[in-house]
């Protein structure tokens, strides 16, 4: 069967874009191509723009409550749609069933949090700051905002922007991941139930052409990524040179704290989920494990096995425990950071080179790994490796676990795994973290909390979700008035 081409979808409308160059959406667990997605460039995202400036004046002037009636529709279509959202997040993705179901949830949570923009969106008021003069902070939409998502949460990270974009009363255009952009197309599909006023949400396919078209152009008042630290930094700086809004939440790397008072039991299953949960593809994955003193041996004999008995394979498959990585060259990055840090003096417990997926031989799969002997100098401990690879670090304390943390240049995610309440107060009020967990191996904030990041995992000051999305997607206008 030959591949569908995928559409672009402006005021409206499906759109065939007359583009020289398509790219071919790949099944990472299976090598077969799904689709053909366009490579749209300056045209396309003009048309999107303008479509969505034209927008912008009708619904601006929408009431909030009408807008956000349109999020329990939106809510309503998706959760009618769930497991074909999840099943198609599974197909370009590769990440297993249970996790792309856990992703549509936390994608519809947004949804719902949105849905209270009739209070969210409030200002504040104050009766005679001068005799008879009164003073109002009113919340305003700014007009057309645009996205450039990652491809690790298909479903999930547009979400983060999206609904809050469109209930503040802006407008809006996706950019979806170039590698993962069906799920998103999908959606779209939906949202021809919910009824929104055409050019509200327009979805323009491609990559770095269609970003910078994007960027350059003048009534795009700001945008939301999510991608790689060297993207984000270069969004970030464009965007700004453009007078633009950023917010620009990059790459990570995770460390998981476990002091020698852990409940191993607890803790181990925690780790296991955080490295090789999403075949380590997740920005808050728990890429380095640092045993703090004697919590080094016993946790070792605990997790090697446990990470040794994960069913490798294909995530459609509701007996899988971990999916293939998103290309060949994951494939090939993964197996030279291991080399690398072999090369450095680390020690294989577990090689997931060279693992075998029976009738699934042109998949892109790397089966759990674990380093030890890591120092914090090396590459495979400093740098964002994106695969199921976990590297062990020792320290001797607290403060030494601390200072490792705070000599990377990343800040995403932190946990510790501790029953001691001092031990856990002193991690949480001194790491350099965005998303801290305190016994949890993934720090995934709720959708009415900010998706923090700190140092190179994040670039701007207001982070998607809840409150912060409200505050980057509204001006703040003060009326003074006397009668
Ligand atoms: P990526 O940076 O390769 O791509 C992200 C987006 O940027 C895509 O839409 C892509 O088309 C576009 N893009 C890529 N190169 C570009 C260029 N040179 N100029 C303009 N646009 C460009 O990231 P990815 O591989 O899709 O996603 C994985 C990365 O995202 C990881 O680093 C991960 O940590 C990070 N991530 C961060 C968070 C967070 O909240 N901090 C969440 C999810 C993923």
């Amino acid at each position: 069967m030959t591949p569908p081409t995928l559409k672009n979808y402006v005021a409206g409308e499906w759109l065939t874009p007359q583009v020289g160059e398509y790219v071919g959406i790949i099944n990472p667990a299976t090598g077969e191509t799904l689709a053909q997605a366009p490579v749209s460039g300056d045209q396309e995202v003009a048309e999107a723009v303008q479509a969505a400036a034209e927008a912008f004046p009708g619904w601006r002037d929408t009431t909030p409550y009408a807008r956000a009636q349109f999020m329990f529709r939106l809510k309503a279509v998706m959760e009618a749609r769930s497991e074909d959202l999840a099943r198609t997040v599974v197909r370009e993705h590769g990440k297993i069933i249970e996790e792309a179901r856990g992703e549509v949830r936390r994608a519809i949570e947004n949804v719902e949090v949105a849905a209270g923009v009739p209070t969210l969106m409030m200002g504040y008021n104050m009766e005679d700051v001068s005799i008879g003069i009164d003073e109002d902070c009113l919340h305003q939409p700014l007009g057309v905002f645009a996205c450039v998502a990652p491809f690790n949460f298909p479903a999930m990270v547009p979400m983060w922007f999206l609904p809050y974009a469109v209930t503040c009363g802006n407008t809006y255009v996706l950019k979806p991941s170039d590698r993962c952009p069906m799920t998103q197309t999908l959606l779209f599909e939906l949202l021809e139930d919910v009824g929104l006023p055409p050019g509200v949400l327009n979805l323009v396919h491609g990559g770095k052409a269609a970003v910078d078209a994007l960027l350059a152009h003048p009534d795009v008042q700001g945008i939301s990524f999510v991608g790689s630290t060297p993207v984000a930094k270069y969004l970030y700086a464009q965007g700004a040179a453009h007078g633009k809004r950023m917010q620009c939440q990059a790459g990570a790397k995770n460390a998981l704290v476990v002091m020698p008072d852990a409940d191993l039991a607890k803790t181990v299953p925690n780790v296991i989920s955080s490295a090789f949960g999403s075949s380590g593809q997740r920005c808050l994955a728990g890429s380095l494990v640092i045993a703090v003193g004697d919590a080094y041996e016993p946790l070792v004999e605990r997790l090697v096995p446990a990470a040794a008995a994960l069913k490798v394979g294909d995530g459609l498959d509701e007996s899988v425990d971990m999916g293939p990585v998103i290309s060949r060259e994951a494939v090939e990055r993964v197996h030279r950071y291991i080399d690398g840090a072999l090369a450095e003096g680390a020690r294989l417990l577990l090689d997931g080179r060279g693992v075998q997926v029976a009738g699934r031989p042109d998949g892109y799969y790397v089966g759990p790994t674990i380093l030890t002997d890591v120092r914090p100098e090396m590459a495979v401990a400093r740098e964002e490796v994106f695969g199921p690879l976990l590297a062990i670090l020792r320290a001797a304390d607290l403060d030494e676990a601390l200072a490792i943390i705070d000599g990377s240049p990343y800040g995403n995610a932190a946990s510790i795994f501790t029953t001691s309440g001092a031990a856990a107060r002193t991690f949480r009020h001194r790491v350099r973290a965005g998303n801290v967990g305190v016994n949890i191996g993934v720090a995934a904030p709720i959708a009415s909390f900010p998706f923090s990041g700190m140092k190179q995992s994040f670039f701007g000051d207001l982070h998607g979700q809840g409150r912060d999305a409200i505050r980057f997607f509204t001006e703040r206008k003060v009326v003074i008035t006397r009668w």
